[in-house]
């Protein structure tokens, strides 16, 4: 039988490959972004609650109407915004799904969507899913979106620009400047706008999280896309949401119904029980995250490897250069192998993969195994 692959050419993703490598060769994994640290024991005990005492049938379609409300306060205690929680938020299992039905939401044949490189890997086979074509725009050498080169890349079939900060890999953030080029260039023209959100709260240094959807002038053209995951460290439990006008959430929700029509219901209770008893959650894990960032890229610095700056996210990158000039994927299976530290090459991330010399790592790791990461490093580069 010939099965006629749709993406004859499609990998498995990065996240998959390394962290198998990983295993095999019993290496430090810091390749996929998650905490090997625990939750709030609170958000267990809900949790269980919740498991035994009857949420185990489908869940509403749109997410939970404690969580929808948790999110309503959430949104308005930090931005200033309210938001609807009828018409306006929709939970998704993880953040994902989220943007693949963002996307699913705005894109069809032909169409074009302008997303910026390094990008993440789910971005391109979600437009090709839906025959959407992807207009590629590579950040600058400081990571930041060149709006010159945006504007180059209009065309009459640009329905939608993807954003994504803080950005994963490179930990840069939007500025208020971003925001006005962006609406200068979509101002007077039908183009929407995806958020990849999942970082807002894991944002430092006093930087703020700036959002499309939080700017009155782009609100009605913004899908803003979050997840619980990264910030409650339950990124398993794939539980993230969307907001957006009524018009576009009704678009959304259309796919969203037929994906998986309803997200785990007992995680969406847990963690709406967990916003509620904790307001001051958010400013504490930002912190607790400045600390683990300095903590790692002082190690980093003190063993002869270059970071660059983190304003949000949870990822340092890092550049090997001083050490090698191999190409970045070759290296992160070498060190992998020989220096037992798993870290994600960013050239997989770009349409056309620059020469470059840099890898991410993922730093929401407790103390012993980011010292213990630095330790395997300095013997590795420096021997
Ligand atoms: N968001 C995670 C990361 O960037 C990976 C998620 C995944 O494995 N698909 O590491």
């Amino acid at each position: 039988m010939d099965v006629g692959s749709k993406f004859p050419q499609m990998q498995t993703t990065i996240f998959t490959e390394m962290g198998l490598l990983a295993r095999e060769h019993k290496a430090i994994n810091l390749g996929q972004g998650f905490p090997n640290f625990e939750p709030h024991p609170y958000l267990f005990e809900r949790y269980h609650y919740y498991l035994t005492n009857g949420h185990n049938q489908y869940a509403p379609m749109m997410g939970v109407s404690a969580l929808r409300d948790q999110i309503v306060k959430l949104h308005k205690r930090t931005y200033g915004v309210k938001l609807n929680k009828h018409d306006e938020i929709t939970i998704t299992s993880g953040a994902t799904e989220g943007v693949f039905c963002a996307i699913s939401a705005l894109i069809g044949s032909g169409d074009e969507i302008i997303m910026f490189d390094p990008a993440f890997d789910s971005y391109v086979p979600n437009v090709e899913l839906n025959g959407g074509v992807a207009v590629h725009v590579e950040l600058d050498d400081h990571y930041r979106i060149d709006w010159n080169r945006v504007a180059d890349k209009i065309t009459d079939k640009t329905k939608a620009i993807l954003i994504n900060t803080p950005h994963n890999p490179c930990g840069t953030t939007l500025t208020e400047s971003d925001l006005d080029s962006l609406w200068n260039i979509i101002e007077n023209k039908n183009i929407f706008i995806i958020s990849d959100e999942v970082y807002q709260h894991i944002i430092f240094d006093g930087h703020k999280h700036l959002s499309p959807f939080n700017d009155v002038r782009m609100r009605d053209r913004t899908l803003a896309v979050s997840s619980f995951g990264k910030t409650f460290h339950v990124t398993g439990w794939k539980v993230g949401y969307v907001v957006a006008s009524k018009e576009l959430s009704a678009e959304l929700r259309k796919i969203h119904q037929y994906i998986t029509f309803c997200t785990h219901p007992a995680s969406q209770m847990a963690i709406a029980d967990m916003m509620e008893k904790f307001p001051n959650y958010y400013a504490d894990m930002a912190k607790d995250y400045t600390e683990r960032r300095d903590f790692f890229a002082k190690g980093l610095n003190e063993i002869g490897l270059k970071t660059y700056p983190v304003e949000g996210s949870y990822f340092q990158m890092i550049d090997y250069s001083p050490f090698s000039t191999e190409s970045d994927k070759e290296f992160a299976i070498k060190l992998t192998k020989e220096g037992k530290v798993t870290g994600i090459p960013i050239s997989v991330f770009y349409e056309t993969p620059p020469q470059c010399t840099v890898l991410r790592f993922c730093f929401a790791k407790t103390y012993e195994v980011l010292e213990e990461s630095v330790t395997y490093l300095d013997k590795y580069l420096n021997k």
